[in-house]
Formats: structure tokens, C-alpha cells, sequence
């Protein structure tokens, strides 16, 4: 049962499943915290399917993290991004060229992917880490915010599209609003974030690596996204799942499902066997690793949503 104060974050609707306590959080967007995150509870709303983490930290405390976030923490390598991949075809496959802003863009990594084998788009960037933004700006995309409430040009952006950023936002039903009062009629909004209902998470509920991240905060899914689409005027175009590991091997992907089973069903035996150093992990000298979930990277837990304005 959930405590009578809290409502889903998305529908205000107080009818929520607790689905468990989620272990404590050591680290922030790649950098080694001198205290740790509580991790709260996950819980999951009846209504909208949106599933979310409470209590979190205040703005304050998150934007003053985010702040001290590793330089290189979110820039990536195109090639091993599904969704860019993915994204970068819908964009080609489609009818529409003009305006593409990236919101969360960092430094501008997906924007460059895309102009550079192709003259139909010219890029637009929103980033709230300043760092990053000016190397964005370096590499000559226009820099149009700071977050998606505060963006030049409502209305004008023929594609919208914002990867790994919806899990870090507390409210994604205002997010996704936002991103849909930038668009034009007619234009499309692509997001990518993980699958709440990914059969990997749903074995292993609030004790899931991905939910465990101390940044995320909300977890949507399909479901979520059909049904918020009606009340939004948007219409799902396309849902594709993914993992974020290209290289799923057999043998990585029976070694982590055995992994994150033992830690779900028998977590004394999984610190033993962390003690014996399981994973390449020193718990003699990392004691917080000790219940910190082993990842799944190999599971098929992320999905990227095409959505179009109607
Ligand atoms: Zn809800």
C-alpha cells in the first residue's frame, strides 16, 4: 500500500502499487558520491501505468548534481546508439526536412550524426549543463534553452526528439506536453528511455539496476505512451524495443540473467559472493557495492517511441 500523501506524479490518480524499497544510490551521472541517495520506493500508478520513485531528491539537490557531472559522462559513439540509429532512419524515411531539436542534446553528439550525411535538417540543441551546451554551440548548432520549458520557437520544430532524458524529470506527463507544444502540426516527437515493462525489470521489480541509477526518477512504457497520447493530440507511429549492448552474447547474457537471479532471490548469497570478488567487484573496498544491483546491459529494457502531431 501506498502512503496516503503520495499521488502518481502524471494523473495525480492515488491508486498506486508499492512495488518495493530500491537500494540506496552511491553515485550521480558517473561521479562517486561522498554520501549516499536514499533510494526510496518504486511505485506504480493503476491508472496511467506510469511507474515512479518517492520520496526523491528536491530540483535544488538534482540540478546542483547534475552540475558536477563527469565532462564526458553522456557522450557516445553514434554507431553503438540503437536509438540514434533508429532515429536517424525515421528522419530519412520520412517526408519532413526543416527544423530538428534534440532536448537534453549534452554536447550535441546525436545533432552531428544526423547533418552530417544529410543537408534536409539544420539543427537545434536544449541543454541545461553549460559545459556541454557550449560545446554544442562549438560544433554550430543554435542553442535555443535550457530546459524544454524555456525553448525559442514553440511551434516551429518540424522533429523533436529526446533521448535519456524522461527518466530524470519527476513529472514526464509535463515533459512530454512541453516537447508537443514545440512541434508543428504534422511533425514528430521520438523519445528513448527504458521499458518498465521489459521482462527483465518486471523479474526483478524495484531491485532493477536501471531504476536503482540515482538520477532516474520516472519510468514510463508503451502502455504509458498510448495512453497519454489521446490526451495530448498525438498519435504512436511506432514502438521499438532495444539493448543498449550491441554485443549480446550468449554467454554475457546467461551470465548476467544468473546474476541479477541470484541477487533477486537470494541476496545474502549474492554479497557472499561479491566478497569473493564476483564481477571483478572489491566490496572490501567498496562496501556500498555490496547490495548495489549487478547491471543487465544484454536485457532488452530500453524502447524508443515515434509519436506524430495531429
Ligand atoms: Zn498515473
Amino acid at each position: 500500500m501506498a502512503p496516503n500523501d503520495v499521488a502518481c506524479p502524471s494523473c495525480g490518480d492515488n491508486h498506486l502499487v508499492h512495488v518495493g524499497a530500491i537500494p540506496e544510490g552511491y553515485q550521480f551521472a558517473g561521479r562517486t558520491l561522498e554520501e549516499r541517495i536514499p533510494g526510496g520506493s518504486l511505485y506504480r500508478c493503476k491508472n496511467c501505468r506510469l511507474a515512479f520513485k518517492h520520496p526523491c531528491l528536491s530540483k535544488e539537490d538534482l540540478n546542483r548534481l547534475y552540475q558536477q557531472a563527469e565532462a564526458a559522462v553522456w557522450t557516445y559513439d553514434p554507431e553503438k546508439r540503437p536509438d540514434w540509429t533508429l532515429a536517424k532512419k525515421v528522419l530519412s524515411e520520412s517526408q519532413l526536412s526543416g527544423k530538428l531539436l534534440d532536448v537534453g542534446c549534452f554536447d550535441g553528439g546525436f545533432l552531428r550524426y544526423v547533418v552530417e550525411s544529410s543537408s534536409d535538417w539544420v539543427p537545434y540543441g536544449v541543454e541545461l549543463n553549460v559545459e556541454a551546451a557550449l560545446r554544442a554551440k562549438g560544433h554550430g548548432i543554435e542553442m535555443v534553452g535550457s530546459d524544454a520549458d524555456h525553448v525559442e520557437g514553440i511551434g516551429t520544430y518540424d522533429a523533436v526528439v529526446s533521448f535519456d532524458v524522461i527518466e530524470h524529470l519527476t513529472d514526464p506527463s509535463a515533459f512530454l506536453k512541453s516537447l508537443t507544444q514545440l512541434v508543428r502540426p504534422g511533425g514528430l516527437i521520438m523519445i528513448s528511455t527504458g521499458n518498465v515493462d521489459a521482462p527483465s525489470w518486471k523479474l526483478m521489480g524495484s531491485r532493477y539496476w536501471y531504476c536503482a541509477l540515482a538520477e532516474h526518477l520516472s519510468f514510463i512504457s508503451p502502455a504509458w505512451c498510448r495512453k497519454i497520447s489521446h490526451d495530448l493530440g498525438l498519435n504512436v507511429e511506432r514502438i521499438h524495443t532495444f539493448s543498449h549492448e550491441q554485443n549480446r552474447s550468449v554467454p554475457l547474457r546467461l551470465a548476467e540473467a544468473a546474476k541479477n537471479m541470484i541477487y533477486r532471490i537470494l541476496p545474502s548469497l549474492f554479497k557472499k559472493l561479491r566478497q569473493r570478488g564476483m564481477g571483478g567487484v572489491d566490496i572490501q573496498a567498496n562496501p556500498e557495492l555490496a547490495d548495489t544491483p549487478p547491471i543487465w546491459i544484454s536485457a532488452e529494457d530500453q524502447f524508443m517511441v515515434v509519436f506524430k502531431k495531429l
